[in-house]
């Protein structure tokens, strides 16, 4: 028989990837009994023992008789050759190496825990000899929970008895021992439950992608449709088509905050759960979704950005919903764009990619109408919902007095809606009370004492914080410049201020705050997002947190307090980000029945982005926008990337950054350049100084091939940090 080429026997010289940060595979015998390529191992690094994966063929090259054998292999299904390609090249794209790669692909606990099955007990048909007060405590606990099982050490625990009074009783027949797998499979799901009755636009839509799916073969469809014009729904569909066809689905959203209401709906449409995965899930749940998943024994998970890196078996379809969202973008450890590695997961294992938004970020906008995705529209909210008017309010005629941010046209706005019975939305994208906290005696500015940033006042819990490194102080009475006395000041407007001045002039209004940092957890900000959407709230003040997504059926006027802020930033993307923003937030306004108005407030009316908005030329915008770009060479025309060097010393930082501008070589041979170094707009975080090179290059070109030549010349010095952000959505 030829040998197997993914199968090596016992004592083959074979690589193992570790999670370890050493670079490369090592080499290793293949254990008694062999093992499969991709398989997960337990191999000996030094005096410890770690987590690998089976790589291929061993390199060979050293004295054979030295090679450690692999210590066992784990009763998980081997990583496939998808994955690991996956993985491969997403390391190659972020310039990320392996072993921090294979760690997302890892992350979930107690993998290498040997027993699949594990003991538990129920209630038998027996009477015990004698009745101690322990072994009745045991039979209240297991009559209370019905038929419920449990394993010895949550049933000693329930019934605060010893182990061997429960062993004592299954000796009786009192209690039952029985194997159960220790993750138990999902409950099936139904593709074929009926779902809604779609509209023509959406049975369209529906059908096409179902087709797509039909396919059996890699696409990535756009579909856009404004807020409420059931992109959900249709999605669903496809969904539904994977999972006929025997395949796994992944639904990626952005905020774990919108799964409770996701969820919901699914259950409706298919009768049973999905898997979950996010940061809210616990532990055992993520271990269990990760083994399920890479069984098959999970038709649909619905997470975060890192669900993406599941060991899936056969993955038919990828959804990234609000595709254009910020948080899509992982900022820190290994930074990659969800969106942009659900299209290469998806190309390589032949999956179908949708991403669905009502405002599309420019580069998948310009892929749709390239032709590199299919594009589909929904054009009419569903039912009676029609699209918001959107109008401005000329800041400059409002004569506002300082420390008020609610105009008069928009408070007359709030009270006629009020009136009406009806919701408004008041939105500022800045959380706390107030930006900037100043001393009127010398102007001194609190900083934070790590980063160049201001700490931001927070009056519900009555402290100032960083934003970038979360630092808190107290609200200082003296000055810590001056020493003067009672003279700091709260200045320019947050949430939590916007809602002091909401309830001084409309006291008799019921007003809700929705900001990310004034909820513990995500069941405490679901609550009170269903409160606003029942009947208990006549006025909203919220962060970016209300643009997402969330129904609130009674709103019907949205006024946006600084529409001109995130215009003046510095950023590439600010006039898209501005624009979506706008967006999502006037798409709030009018979802059922009444048509919603949205106000915007600026000083700035006749700025392009409010213009675009005012009109409603969506397609208009992102021509320009477009084509601002493309002159510019700029993504999506041009390729941009990062380099972050951070350092205590910031003397060393400049220094590096001047050698690496200096000796630019690999990067000009593409007809790339370099700018920089300067410090970066965020100078510094936690306590280390950060300089910041960018790399502008036309696309096509090898650049990061380039980069790791480029970088690889210089040998990085003690406590210094390199990291490499391609294609960087932020600019800090
Ligand atoms: P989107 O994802 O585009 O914001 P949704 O799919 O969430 O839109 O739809 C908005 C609302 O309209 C939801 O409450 C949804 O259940 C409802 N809806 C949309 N299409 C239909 C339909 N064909 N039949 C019944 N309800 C629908
Ligand atoms: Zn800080």
């Amino acid at each position: 028989m030829p040998p197997n080429p993914e199968f090596y026997d016992p004592g083959t010289l074979l690589a193992v990837m570790s999670t370890q940060p050493l670079g490369g595979a090592l080499d290793y015998k293949a254990p008694e009994g062999g093992c499969h390529l991709g398989a997960f191992v337990e191999v000996p690094l030094g005096p410890r023992k770690v987590l690998g994966v089976v790589w291929g063929p061993g390199q060979g090259g050293f004295d054979l008789a030295k090679a450690r054998t692999v210590i066992r292999v784990l009763d998980v299904a081997p990583m496939r050759y998808e994955l690991r390609e996956f993985l491969r090249r997403a390391a190659g794209y972020t310039l990320t190496p392996l072993p921090a790669m294979l760690r997302l692909a890892t992350r979930a606990p107690g993998l290498g825990k040997p027993p699949a099955m594990l003991k538990v007990y129920r209630l038998g048909e027996g009477t015990p000899d004698r009745a101690t007060d322990a072994r009745r405590r045991v039979l209240e606990v297991m009559q209370e929970f019905g038929g419920l099982a449990f394993t010895l050490g949550e049933l000693a625990e329930q019934a605060g008895v010893s182990g061997s009074v429960i062993k004592g009783l299954v000796k009786q027949g009192v209690l039952h021992e029985e194997a159960a797998p220790r993750d138990l499979p999902y409950p099936k799901l139904d593709p074929n439950r009926a779902g809604a009755t779609l509209t023509g636009d959406q049975d369209t839509a529906a059908k096409a992608l179902v087709s797509s799916l039909k396919s059996m073969d890699y696409g990535t469809t756009l579909l856009r449709g404004v807020t409420g014009s059931g992109k959900t729904e249709v999605y669903l569909e496809a969904v539904a088509q994977a999972m006929r066809q025997g395949q796994q689905a992944l639904v990626l959203l952005p905020e774990i905050a919108l799964t409770a209401e996701f969820l919901t709906r699914f259950q409706a449409r298919f009768g049973a759960r999905p898997a979950e995965w996010h940061s809210g899930v616990t532990m055992t749940e993520r271990r269990r979704a990760w083994k399920m998943v890479g069984q098959g024994a999970a038709q649909v998970v619905v997470g975060a950005r890192s669900a993406l890196f599941l060991p899936f078996q056969n993955l038919g379809l990828i959804v990234v919903d609000e595709e254009h969202d910020t948080s899509y973008k992982q900022e820190d450890g290994v930074l990659y764009h969800a969106r942009d590695m659900a299209v290469l997961r998806a190309s390589i294992c032949g999956a179908q990619v949708v991403l669905a938004s009502a405002t599309p970020s420019l580069e998948t906008w310009t892929n749709a109408e390239a032709g590199k995705y299919a594009k589909l529209e929904l054009t009419a909210r569903y039912g009676e919902a029609v699209m918001p008017v959107i109008k401005t309010i000329d800041m400059r005629a409002e004569h506002l007095p300082a420390s008020r941010w609610i105009s008069p046209s928009l408070q007359r706005e709030v009270k006629a809606r009020i009136a009406k019975g009806e919701q408004s939305l008041l939105f500022i994208n800045r959380r706390g009370y107030a930006p900037i906290t100043l001393c009127r005696a010398c102007g001194h500015q609190i900083g934070c004492p790590h980063c160049d940033a201001r700490m931001v006042e927070h009056r519900f819990s009555q402290r100032l914080q960083c934003h970038q490194c979360g630092e808190t102080s107290a609200i200082p009475g003296i000055c810590p410049a001056c020493g003067a006395e009672d003279r700091m000041a709260a200045v320019g407007p947050g949430v939590e201020r916007l809602t002091e001045e909401a309830q001084s002039l409309f006291p008799d209004a019921r007003i809700a705050t929705l900001s990310s940092d004034l909820f513990g957890s995500a069941r405490a900000l679901k609550a009170q997002i269903k409160k606003i959407a029942g009947d208990e709230t006549d006025i909203i003040i919220g962060t970016q947190l209300v643009a997402k997504g969330h129904n609130f059926p009674r709103l019907t006027l949205v006024g946006v307090i600084d529409a001109d802020l995130g215009l003046m930033g510095s950023d590439l993307r600010a006039a898209e980000r501005t624009f979506q923003l706008m967006q999502q937030v006037s798409g709030r306004a009018g979802r059922v029945e009444t048509r919603g108005t949205a106000y915007l407030q600026t000083f700035q009316p006749e700025h392009p982005v409010i213009r675009a908005i005012l009109s409603g030329d969506e397609v208009g915008f992102w021509r320009t926008e477009a084509n601002e770009r493309q002159h510019a060479g700029v993504p999506p025309f041009g390729l941009l990337a990062g380099i972050i060097l951070s350092s205590p010393d910031p003397q060393a930082a400049f220094d590096l950054g001047n050698e690496l501008a200096r000796r630019d070589g690999p990067i000009r041979a593409l007809g790339a350049q370099v700018f920089g170094p300067a410090p970066a707009p965020i100078a510094r975080i936690r306590g280390r100084h950060r300089v910041r090179l960018l790399i502008k290059a036309p696309k096509g070109v090898a650049l990061q091939a380039a980069i790791s030549q480029w970088i690889g010349q210089f040998k990085l010095p003690n406590q210094m940090r390199l990291s490499v952000d391609i294609d960087p959505q932020s600019f800090y």
